[in-house]
């Protein structure tokens, strides 16, 4: 038993060390097609793992994404577009990176679906604080943590993850012990902020930012630390204008925004993407965590892709 418990930690330990890898040649593509399996895939990312020709698959019926390597999809067949645009993935994408004229607050908000629960959207901005380790522990320690891992959503920015591989070990940890799900969102790599400046000058539209590279060079990041982009960005200060929205439809990402800003004083209800940060920065918001707890009796987490697939599929 003993021996058994052993070879499963250091199975486990050599998996964790395994995924890290060497990302190169990192690019954004569009191309469909099926997997071994015949099941519909759509690459959204070209690189090279440890120098072999790899892509970042989204699977458009429940927005799951995974690593392949590049002869795994075969795209030699046309996917007729019908087939393409009635799965949630492409729906979302394309209903959520219509030019709105917002400034801010663009994109998903809430469940798209009916849901019996709530979202957990945790923003890792850069941050020269403690991160919230605490606030981490107490939903790993909700009811629901008793039957498996609880879903969160993490966007992170290459910023925070560069600078925190402690606290990013004890995130993955959490993973790896299956306490936490997370899906990893991203936040952009350097995350510019002028509080001087007009919301049209700052965040991802100050003057002269390379929004490609916040994009891809935090995914690169986080491939190269064993960890899965998701198909979602959560806009720096949730500010962005049409053009940016536009270029995040064109790499394929959902631009998720919330109706439950916890420090701002917006109150979740059901389906709610709730926003705190988990980078020490707004320590407001997280002190309302435990009076919510207290007045939502039936608080459950879900996984973020179920806000956009409807149940069953
Ligand atoms: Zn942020």
């Amino acid at each position: 038993m003993l021996r058994a418990t052993l070879f499963i930690v250091l199975f486990l330990t050599s998996i964790s060390v395994a995924t890290a890898a060497t990302i190169t040649e990192y690019k954004g593509i569009f191309r469909p097609g099926l997997d071994r399996e015949g099941g519909l895939r759509v690459a959204i990312r070209e690189f090279k793992k440890d120098g072999e020709p790899a892509l970042l698959l989204v699977n458009p019926n429940d927005l799951s994404t995974c690593v392949a390597k590049r002869g795994e999809l075969d795209a030699s067949r046309p996917v007729p577009e019908d087939k393409l645009s009635t799965t949630p993935y492409i729906k979302s994408l394309r209903r959520f990176t219509k030019p709105s004229g917002l400034l801010q607050n663009h994109g998903a908000r809430r469940s798209e679906q009916p849901v019996n629960g709530l979202f957990m959207t945790i923003d890792m901005c850069p941050s020269v604080r403690p991160f919230e380790q605490a606030f981490f522990e107490s939903l790993m320690a909700l009811p629901q943590g008793r039957e498996g891992a609880v879903p969160v959503a993490v966007a992170m920015t290459g910023a925070w993850l560069k600078n925190h591989p402690k606290e990013l070990s004890w995130l993955k940890e959490q993973q790896q012990k299956g306490r936490l799900t997370i899906t990893w969102v991203n936040h952009s790599l350097n995350h510019p902020y002028n509080p001087k400046e007009r919301l049209e000058r700052t965040f991802l539209l100050t003057p002269g930012t390379d929004f490609d590279n916040e994009v891809l060079a935090t995914e690169k990041l986080l491939l190269e630390n064993g960890l899965l982009p998701a198909p979602f960005f959560r806009f720096p200060g949730l500010v962005s204008d049409d053009s940016l929205v536009k270029r995040l439809g064109e790499l394929g990402l959902i631009p998720l925004g919330s109706d439950a800003w916890l420090a701002k004083g917006e109150t979740p209800k059901m389906g709610s993407f709730i926003l705190v940060h988990g980078n020490g920065n707004e320590p407001q918001g997280i002190r309302r965590f435990p009076p919510l707890l207290q007045q939502m009796k039936d608080f459950h987490l879900l996984p973020l892709t179920s806000a956009f697939v409807p149940a069953g599929r």
